[in-house]
């Protein structure tokens, strides 16, 4: 099998395009066959340098690596249409030649005065084969004049029946498909020619794609044939919706990969995640690791239903490929985030080290990896106590715990979590006072914060000389009152 993922580089990559993407590459791994990526930059105006790296970029990021194109290469170099112009431009004149396809000189202007006026008229919107029937000669005349004009396929006569491997035979009349452009006045080739051209030369076995491509595709088969050539076998996902059953966008939140990257979700959550987006394993299982994918996934249990995009379910998900994280897996991809949020400077190792010892506390307290960075602030950087918390220093009882804590963490020997614990348990126990409440100012004082990460592990973390600081100061705020 060979197969291909064919972004047009205009934006970001949305999550629709990462599933089409994964589904070719699981395909082409399970099958021992090749994984393509090729730039469809034909829209010059809208492609952009960027686009295609930040393309790149999240196709790492989620794993997902092509035996052929950008920065790997191969033997049908260059995977980026701007480059493969001659093959499209032999293509159509080929075309011309043969009487499959007709110069057309009607100009932009005069085509969409006429759409409008069929509109208006209540006829069909469709080119209405005014240029086909200049006579050859009489054509080539004007293209000598100098006239511009685009090269337009002649759809015979006759029914097109897409055999798709999700949803069937689809049949469509010829009638209704209109003498589409091949190249446009300007000499550029259209999406359709260069896709048949790109994944003919290519030999691409299995177009596998959104299902918005559906009404492209009995175009695309009468080029291959009138090319004569094969077509390949097709398969059109199904569309991606939101919980309100409409097209996955913008209005829905996030949809494109790298927020997810940034929001600190997991690759591998993601990789699950959007595996199930059409497809299923069996009727219950969710959790499934990359490899057990590759190894069952297969177009028959993809599904042309609608699939619907669910944050809670990616959000939980993620949470669970957390807790499998081990503690230095955990710890390095935190890193990022931490240095991200400006916490950790990517060259400090002992901050390196200590989030390495941070990082088993919030393990279970996540669902995302920024959530780590409120959570961890107060071990990298100085603790603010919030507002709601504050009262937690005032009072006298709370200024005796925090003074009675600052005596004993000093006069501990060994600066560990079970003896501080030990210590301030006593403590409480001398005061009279319950241990949950008796902690809650030194938690305020040690993390600013009445939620964190367990109190002792914490304070051992930070080490003596800072938790003595914090409770000073905390005993300042407190006689400010
Ligand atoms: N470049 C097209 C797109 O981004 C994909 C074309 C295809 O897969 O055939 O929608």
């Amino acid at each position: 099998m060979r197969l291909r993922f064919a972004p047009s580089p205009t934006g970001y990559l949305h999550v629709g395009g990462a599933r089409t993407a994964l589904f070719n590459w699981l395909l082409a791994r399970r099958s021992g066959g090749v994984f393509i990526l090729r730039i469809e930059d034909t829209d010059i105006s809208r492609s952009t340098e960027e686009a295609i790296e930040a393309i790149i970029e999240d196709m790492r990021w989620l794993g997902l690596d092509w035996d052929e194109g950008p920065e790997v290469g191969g033997d049908h170099w260059p995977y980026r249409q701007t480059g493969r112009a001659a093959l499209y431009l032999e293509a159509a004149h080929g075309l011309l030649e043969e009487g499959r396809a007709y110069r057309c000189f009607c100009l932009p202007e005069e085509l969409a005065e006429r759409r409008e006026r069929a509109a208006a008229e209540g006829r069909s919107p469709m080119y209405d084969r005014r240029c086909r029937d200049i006579p050859a000669e009489e054509a080539a005349g004007m293209e000598k004049e100098g006239r511009p004009f685009a090269l337009r396929f002649l759809v015979p006569e006759g029914e097109t029946v897409v055999e798709d491997l999700i949803r069937g035979d689809v049949a469509f009349s010829n009638a209704e498909i209109e003498d589409f452009v091949l190249l446009r006045n300007d000499g550029s080739p259209t999406y359709n020619l260069a896709v048949v051209v790109d994944d003919l030369e290519m030999r691409v076995s299995h177009v596998v794609r959104g299902d918005d491509h559906l009404p492209n595709t009995p175009k695309q088969v009468l080029l291959y044939r009138a090319l004569g050539a094969g077509e390949p076998a097709f398969a059109h996902l199904p569309m991606i919706v939101g919980q309100d059953g409409k097209p996955l966008s913008k209005r829905h939140g996030d949809v494109s990969v790298g927020r997810f990257r940034e929001m600190g979700f997991l690759p591998e959550a993601m990789v699950n995640f959007l595996a199930l987006l059409g497809w299923s394993l069996d009727d219950s299982t969710t959790l499934i690791d990359r490899e057990t994918l590759v190894a069952n996934f297969a177009l028959e249990r993809v599904s042309s239903k609608p699939a619907v995009w669910d944050d809670d379910k990616l959000t939980w998900m993620n949470a669970q490929y957390i807790m499998a994280l081990g503690d230095e897996e955990l710890a390095r991809v935190l890193m990022p985030v931490m240095v991200g949020a400006g916490l950790i400077a990517a060259d400090d190792e002992e901050a390196r080290e200590r989030l390495q010892r941070a990082a088993p506390l919030i393990r279970e307290r996540i669902k995302v990896l920024s959530d780590a960075v409120p959570l961890l602030a107060f071990l990298f950087g100085e603790v603010e106590v919030v507002d709601d918390s504050r009262e937690l220093l005032r009072g006298d009882e709370n200024v005796s715990i925090l003074r009675e804590t600052g005596k004993r963490l000093l006069e501990l020997g060994r600066f560990a979590s079970s003896d501080i614990e030990t210590s301030l348990r006593d403590m409480a126990d001398e005061l009279s006072i319950k241990a949950r409440k008796a902690f809650q100012p030194i938690r305020v004082a040690i993390a600013g914060s009445k939620v964190s990460p367990p109190l002792f592990e914490s304070m051992e973390i930070l080490g003596r000389e800072k938790c003595m600081q914090r409770i000073a100061r905390a005993l300042e705020t407190a006689r400010e009152g």
